[in-house]
């Protein structure tokens, strides 16, 4: 980006210059190859063509713009307009829901699919009104409602590739902040001045390590600089939309590279503060992570489904089995201690990212089913097999196998006992099972007291 654009846009941003002065670089239709049909845009090109029916101006911008530029399939669909949420709202009628106070905004609904459709963003210079406009202590953007001009929504997105828009009509890319260079360069790339722009809203630092992740781009030296040093801002993000950045972040099919850059960048203790390897210090399990995000990325590479769950119990199951065993060393018995310790485990980490309770549920079951994958009795073996969290549990045994945290050869047991039939399930648990008698010796009476 030309530096002379840089100051253009901080100045503009910081309320100085009219937007007036940005000019669109306008790349017509045939020299570039986004193709609305290829990328499934066909319902987002009806909300932009209903919206311009209607004498709205309305495009499709961010991500399905960028990835579409990118030959890779769009997740979602985002249209920009100059139509305000309550005027959208009465256009699409029954099929539009108005939603956020932070960012407010339309959804549309087709069927199955969602389109997300924002009112243009504008300078909070602006603005004096608490409910469009509001900011911390800290600079953070507590509301951010402000609407604007196309040129002041494209400077007010957070990377230069995101701030591109499509135009149905003419099949046009416009873009006001060099993007379309930037994605051939591929180069992510903050608009405006990095650390303003981190501070107004922390949770750009974790969408830019997840899109350089996904799309493979180099985060510019800029945008890069001072990530380490704002990271710690990330703890007045409220612990609900954390849990949605988590979940983007670890579903995208790039969760070992993104939590590799999460620890480099020093923002993955503000997500998982007890999963990070200074605090989760038991044996194996930082291995045990970097495992389970291989087998995510290798499960969603081939269509298989995830269940964000599984990937909550494996980071916490170093910090679970630290409070586990203090508590047990403090005398309560196995079974309430590993209780205690569930409960404590997840009651620290909702302080960061809430944890919807369907999903404690379930982190919860494949912990406690943990000592049960010790047993290798015929009936209890054959229970658990039948039991719904079955399947989890045992994924996360093999990991803890490979930890050395386990009996050897308790993983491949499972292995082998889930896919027998039950004469050969019989044959597996007797191989582990002794008779009583034989297992434990007699007690041996004590020798009654001498009398004296
Ligand atoms: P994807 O949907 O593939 O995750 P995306 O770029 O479409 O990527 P969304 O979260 O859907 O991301 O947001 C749509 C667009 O809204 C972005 O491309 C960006 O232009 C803008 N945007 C989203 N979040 C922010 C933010 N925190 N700050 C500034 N702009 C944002
Ligand atoms: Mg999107």
């Amino acid at each position: 980006m030309p530096k002379r654009l840089i100051k253009k846009i901080k100045s503009i941003i910081k309320g100085g210059e009219g937007s007036k002065q940005l000019r669109a670089n306008v790349i017509p239709d045939g020299q570039h190859h986004f193709n609305s049909s290829a990328s499934n845009a066909t319902n987002a090109i009806k909300v932009v063509n209903t919206l311009t029916k209607a004498g709205y101006e309305a495009y499709l911008v961010g991500g399905c713009v960028r990835d579409g530029l990118l030959d890779q399939h769009p997740k979602d669909f985002d249209v920009s307009t100059d139509a305000h949420p309550d005027e959208i709202k009465a256009l699409f009628n029954r099929n539009c829901r108005l939603i956020g106070r932070r960012f407010r905004l339309a959804h549309i609904r087709y069927g199955r699919e969602i389109i997300e459709v924002a009112t243009f963003r504008g300078h909070h210079s602006n603005s004096a009104n608490k409910q469009q406009s509001s900011t911390s202590d800290h600079g953070m953007l507590l509301r951010d409602n402000v609407y604007g001009t196309l040129d002041e929504d494209a400077i007010r997105r957070d990377f230069t590739v995101n701030a591109l828009y499509y135009r149905p009509a003419d099949n046009a890319i416009i873009d006001y902040v060099n993007g379309y260079e930037d994605i051939q360069n591929r180069c992510l790339r903050i608009i405006g001045d990095p650390e303003l722009r981190y501070k107004e809203d922390p949770v750009r630092m974790l969408r830019a390590i997840r899109f350089s992740a996904k799309l493979d781009f180099t985060l510019s030296k800029e945008s890069e600089a001072p990530i380490q040093s704002q990271s710690q801002l990330l703890g007045l993000i409220p612990a609900a939309r954390l849990f949605d950045e988590v979940q983007k972040l670890f579903m995208g099919g790039v969760a070992t590279e993104v939590w590799r850059q999460l620890l480099h960048y020093d923002l993955a203790q503000w997500l998982f503060p007890y999963s990070v390897p200074a605090k989760n210090t038991h044996p194996g399990a930082t291995a045990m992570i970097e495992h389970a995000m291989v087998n995510t990325d290798n499960r969603i590479a081939i269509g298989k489904s995830i269940n964000p769950a599984f990937l909550y119990a494996v980071m916490l199951w170093g910090p679970l089995q630290l409070h586990w065993e203090k508590l047990q060393r403090d005398g309560i018995p196995p079974v309430p201690s590993l209780q205690q310790a569930i409960q404590r485990t997840l009651q620290n980490q909702a302080q960061h990212t809430t944890i919807p309770k369907r999903f404690v549920t379930t982190i919860r079951e494949i912990w406690e089913l943990q000592p049960r994958l010790n047993r290798r009795h015929i009936k209890p073996a054959q229970q658990l097999v039948e039991h719904q969290r079955f399947r989890a549990a045992y994924d996360l045994l093999l990991l803890r196998e490979e930890a050395e945290e386990t009996p050897p050869g308790l993983g491949e047991w499972w292995t082998e006992f889930q896919e027998a039939d039950p004469d050969a399930q019989k044959a597996l648990a007797a191989e582990h099972t002794q008779p009583r008698n034989k297992r434990r010796p007699a007690r041996r009476r004590r020798p009654a007291k001498p009398k004296t």
